[in-house]
């Protein structure tokens, strides 16, 4: 009997784009010192930004101001405290008007998080299953991204989304992420949007 076509796909001197897309990954993201949990349900690059924010490792006048590059670290949305990472991402109005309506769609108990870090380590203490604590990480990490992708709109592109908007922004592009990463392929929008699954 003949090799069967596909043989080549178990030569151990090949590997599957899982493999590769784990080595890459790996090498992106840098071995410092951080709890930072990876989750495979986002995308790399959101991954990194998660991890980034959570060092306080964003680029924010705060950090800008202290290496003389700017003299004003405050906040361009509240002017009133200086703006760093977990400022921006969590304590500015802003963010924390999104992090309310979050937690109306997801039902989720009241928490408080005053640092992005924190923050990450949050659906871990809730008594949920293990699925259900992945797909809420997830979607923290998918909302980090957005509400920085709204403050570079808004500050940089003059285009002001509204809370409806961004939390709009949320639940579609966690709902893409996930139905497809975790091979949820079941999932409706319809459940998704009502976060009954
Ligand atoms: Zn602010």
């Amino acid at each position: 009997m003949g090799a069967a076509p596909n043989s080549w796909f178990n030569d151990p001197g090949f590997f599957d784009t899982k493999d590769a897309r784990t080595i890459i990954e790996s090498l992106i993201l840098p071995a410092y010192d951080s709890d930072f949990v990876w989750s495979s349900w986002v995308p790399v690059k959101v991954n990194v930004f998660g991890w980034r924010s959570s060092l306080d490792r964003i680029p924010c006048k705060l950090g800008l101001a202290k290496r003389n590059i700017i003299p004003d670290p405050f906040c361009q949305s509240c002017n009133s405290m200086e703006e760093d990472a977990n400022h921006i991402l969590l304590n500015c109005q802003f963010a924390r008007r999104i992090w309310s309506a979050l937690s109306i769609w997801c039902k989720l108990p009241v928490f408080a998080a005053t640092n992005v870090s924190d923050l990450l380590k949050v659906p871990n203490l809730w008594p949920l299953s293990p699925e259900k604590k992945k797909v809420i990480y997830a979607i923290f990490l998918s909302t980090l991204w957005c509400l920085w992708k709204a403050w570079n709109d808004r500050n940089f592109n003059n285009l002001f989304k509204t809370d409806r908007d961004i939390l709009g922004d949320i639940k579609s592009l966690s709902f893409l992420w996930i139905k497809t990463r975790a091979k949820m392929i079941n999932l409706k929008w319809r459940q998704w949007c009502n976060f009954l699954f």
